[in-house]
């Protein structure tokens, strides 16, 4: 089943959301995962989302993890896929390896340089530049459901929202179904995003626009997490973290914490009023600080 039908489905009667995982390390991440997965199946996600490392580094891992989903959960895998560092006959293979394992939604990004997203983008030589290209690839090769990444405060590299904005309905228009997008903290970035993609083309801001959402657990991990996506974080949220996490030599997470599931719950709760289709958690392969998030919105009680 594609990610949007599954979406219409979910959402005749709930909120539809949908979490994403990142390929474990070692043998306590894999612990920590598979813990995660087996405490959401039961709340019934729309889809589970899984990372790819940048530059293939968990090429195996990846489609190792998304197979397993398919295979032993009832859960509906997306593999996320990126071009950076990938030759397309390379990129060709993986999504065959994909499909071996009976996933046919992909999640198309162009991925960052080596050194972060503020590197300059080197394109392979046998590969290709944007991810535009990669929808064109993916849809080329059978029967997939394409989804793409969107940027509500414009992607880091982009100078011009409106240009961005282009960019992105590109890669609607070339095949891609909805998007996902790029963690945020003012729900305003994402309206306007929204109002930008139906002003430049209706039909394709038809099609799920999936907002991004990370429940803050701890500053040290937003600040990470910020640096490798290069979401802003906004000046009064980050004084009152930095003064709930504390001047000791470890940060208070309760206090951060509290702050990260009341903001995460506001958020959600503005985003469903405002008609989002299905609210997407980062959850870094924890489930209790979403678990909770959607408790604080009355939507486990409805499972
Ligand atoms: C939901 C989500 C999941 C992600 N998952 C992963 C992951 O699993 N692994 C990973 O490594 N990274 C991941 N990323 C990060 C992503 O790879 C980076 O943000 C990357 O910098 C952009 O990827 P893209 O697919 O949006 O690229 P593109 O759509 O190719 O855009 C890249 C830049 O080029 C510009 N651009 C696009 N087309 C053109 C054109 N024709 N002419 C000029 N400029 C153009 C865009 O505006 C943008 O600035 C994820 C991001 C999101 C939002």
């Amino acid at each position: 089943m594609s990610v949007v039908d599954r979406i219409a489905q979910v959402g005749k009667d709930r909120v539809p959301f949908s979490v994403e995982f990142y390929p474990p390390r070692d043998e306590a991440a894999e612990a920590r995962l598979w813990r995660a997965a087996r405490t959401f199946e039961p709340m019934r996600p729309a889809f589970v989302s899984v990372t790819y490392g940048a530059g293939g580094s968990t090429r195996d891992r990846t489609v190792r993890v998304v197979g397993q989903l398919a295979e032993t959960t009832t859960l509906l895998p997306v593999a996320h896929l990126t071009a950076v560092g990938h030759s397309v006959s390379e990129l060709r293979s993986m999504i065959g390896a994909y499909a071996d394992r009976g996933i046919h939604n992909v999640l198309v990004l162009r991925g960052d340089p080596q050194g972060g997203v503020h590197e300059e983008w080197i394109k392979h030589p046998d590969g290709l530049e944007y991810a535009v290209e990669m929808v064109e690839l993916v849809r080329e090769l059978g029967d997939f459901h394409v989804g793409v990444a969107s940027f509500p405060e414009g992607h880091p590299r982009s100078v011009d929202l409106e240009q961005d904005t282009a960019n992105l309905v590109n890669k609607l228009r070339a095949g891609a179904e909805y998007s996902i997008t790029q963690m945020f903290f003012d729900v305003d970035d994402y309206l306007r995003l929204r109002d930008r993609v139906m002003a430049a083309d209706p039909e394709q801001g038809a099609k799920p626009l999936i907002p991004g959402i990370m429940p803050i657990t701890s500053l040290r991990v937003l600040r990470r997490q910020c640096e490798l996506s290069g979401s802003q974080i906004p000046a009064d949220l980050l004084d009152r973290l930095t003064e709930a996490a504390g001047t000791g030599p470890e940060e208070n997470r309760d206090e951060v914490r509290k702050i990260g599931i009341d903001l995460a719950t506001e958020m959600s709760a503005r985003l469903i009023a405002e008609g989002a289709p299905c609210l997407h958690f980062c959850t870094l392969n924890f489930a209790k600080a979403t678990a909770e998030v959607l408790t604080n919105l009355g939507m486990t009680a409805r499972v």
